[in-house]
């Protein structure tokens, strides 16, 4: 006789959510996933753009190759071959002033990877150079496990403690530091700050090699999701509101949702942003200081402008520039190997809250004009058309002190659980955050019901992992490099 599946429902569809559903319907539960949107990918999407024919992100997401959960993700839903991901990490870095250099892996192993490039690197002067190593060292071996009071200062003094000038933390620090914690240095927590240049730049010699997307994001992820859940006897239901979650006994009894149906399962996975926790968790609930805490986070805006070209302006794939407003310029035409003559460009702003409240025509003069300054082919070139997507709330904004404010993935309710790029993962909000605070609810659930499932044939008992937080647990021989 079959056994009768246990119902898992997941609220929200973006990466956080589809982890956790493909982690426990590949585990033999029956998933059901509601996605207020019409589609799933989450603040990871593209949209179908408006004028021309393709696809446009909300904004260029990249990953690195230490972002190994979301890199075997993609590798569970077949759709590893639409990425790309560098042999060895290689980033152009632009002074309008001073010319281009380039930082780059090599052979040497790490932490001593970089150490050629940053040698010849031109925007440094010899003496920064020699503080940056020293400082790259300090963090090389600073355990943060045990050094608690890093979230409560900002990198950016972190840095003046360890004798960084103004013009080092400014054409280096802040340069990979803007891009991946989505704030100033001189904003965010200097333990997350110091956790990103451990994963990506010092622990091995291949962390940060830089990977993309080859289509639009929600082509990407979605469709594959989708199916990877529905073969496996799971439901998807899109623009499927939940106004909230119903609580019986101290425990969630059900989802109701904007249509007035309620979904019932035995275990529930709340997958939304921290801004809409508390208006989806049981009334009963909103006052408790558990979650209330959530709703102490802030958030920090990016701003992508798309700017089509009717011919090339920008070699490179992507270059990142300094003594400039740009931050980083991607060449989507390359990226996505699009055939036409005129040029796709995506100029990425992070920790861009100054910009919200300019007009995209305003944004759109300022930044051709300094494209015209960066680029000498586009002062002859066209621009066809442009498009501005305004993020104000991309993020959270990774302050000082924010950790307290990150949930874990269990709650005071034995039956919900909370995934989120937000949620305490260890990681900045980055989409590897996510599907690890996914697959860290699916484990736990697992771990508290385990059970047998039907595999292939024959009955398969499940492992229950003892890992909840996936931190630190990284697995680069199962992620193949490509060019
Ligand atoms: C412009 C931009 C650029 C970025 N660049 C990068 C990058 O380069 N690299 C990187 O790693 N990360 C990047 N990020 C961050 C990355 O996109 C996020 O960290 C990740 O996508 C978050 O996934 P999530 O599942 O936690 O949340 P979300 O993607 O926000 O998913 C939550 C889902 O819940 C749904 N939802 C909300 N309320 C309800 C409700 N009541 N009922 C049902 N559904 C609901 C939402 O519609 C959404 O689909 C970027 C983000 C933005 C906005």
């Amino acid at each position: 006789m079959t056994e009768e599946k246990p119902q898992a429902i997941i609220i929200g569809g973006g990466l956080a959510g589809l982890s956790a559903a493909c982690e426990l319907a590949d585990h033999g539960y029956k998933v059901i996933l509601a996605e207020r949107r019409s589609s799933l990918s989450g603040r990871a999407y593209s949209f179908a753009d408006p004028q021309g024919q393709g696809e446009v992100d909300n904004g260029q997401h990249v990953f690195l190759k230490c972002c190994t959960y979301y890199i075997r993700f993609l590798q569970r839903l077949g759709v590893w071959d639409k990425t790309r991901l560098q042999k060895r990490l290689r980033v152009t870095v632009i002074d309008p002033r001073a010319g281009a250099s380039t930082l780059e892996g090599s052979s040497l192993p790490a932490p001593f990877h970089l150490l050629p490039s940053f040698l010849r690197f031109r925007h440094l002067s010899p003496l920064d150079k020699v503080r940056a190593a020293y400082a790259m060292l300090s963090i090389l071996f600073t355990d943060r496990t045990k050094n608690s009071n890093l979230d409560s200062i900002s990198f950016y003094r972190w840095l003046k403690d360890h004798g960084q000038t103004e013009a080092a933390i400014d054409r280096f620090w802040n340069l990979i530091g803007l891009a991946t914690l989505n704030d100033n240095v001189r904003k965010v927590s200097a333990d997350l700050a110091m956790m990103v240049f451990q994963e990506g730049f010092l622990k091995r010699a291949n962390g940060a090699n830089v990977g993309y997307a080859a289509v639009g994001l929600t082509s990407l992820v979605g469709t594959e999701a989708r199916r990877y859940i529905e073969e496996r006897g799971g439901r998807v239901l899109l623009g499927q509101k939940t106004e909230d979650l119903l609580l019986e006994e101290e425990r969630i009894a059900g989802v109701r949702l904007a249509d007035g149906s309620v979904l019932r399962g035995e275990w529930y996975v709340c997958a939304v942003p921290h801004q809409m926790l508390l208006a989806v968790i049981p009334p009963d609930l909103r006052a408790d200081p558990f979650f209330g805490r959530a709703s102490k986070l802030t958030t920090s805006s990016i701003v992508n402008i798309h700017l089509w070209y009717d011919r090339p302006v920008m070699d490179l794939d992507f270059a990142a520039f300094i003594n400039s407003e740009a931050q980083w310029v991607f060449n989507k035409s390359k990226m996505w190997d699009l055939a036409d003559d005129g040029q796709y460009l995506d100029i990425s702003l992070s920790g861009a809250r100054h910009y919200i409240d300019l007009s995209n025509e305003e944004i759109i003069e300022r930044f051709t004009r300094e494209l015209r300054k960066l680029f000498p082919k586009a002062r002859r070139a066209q621009i066809e058309r442009c498009l501005v997507v305004k993020q104000p709330q991309a993020t959270f904004a990774p302050v000082p002190g924010s950790s307290k404010y990150r949930l874990p993935c269990r709650t005071p309710i034995e039956n919900l659980f909370l995934a989120g790029d937000w949620t305490a993962t260890g990681w900045p909000a980055t989409m590897e955050g996510a599907v690890r605070s996914g697959l860290a609810c699916a484990r736990e659930i697992l771990r508290l019901a385990p059970r047998s499932v039907q595999k292939g044939g024959r009955q398969e008992t499940i492992e229950t992992p003892t890992e909840t937080c996936l931190g630190g647990n990284l697995h680069l021989s199962s992620v193949r490099s490509k060019a």
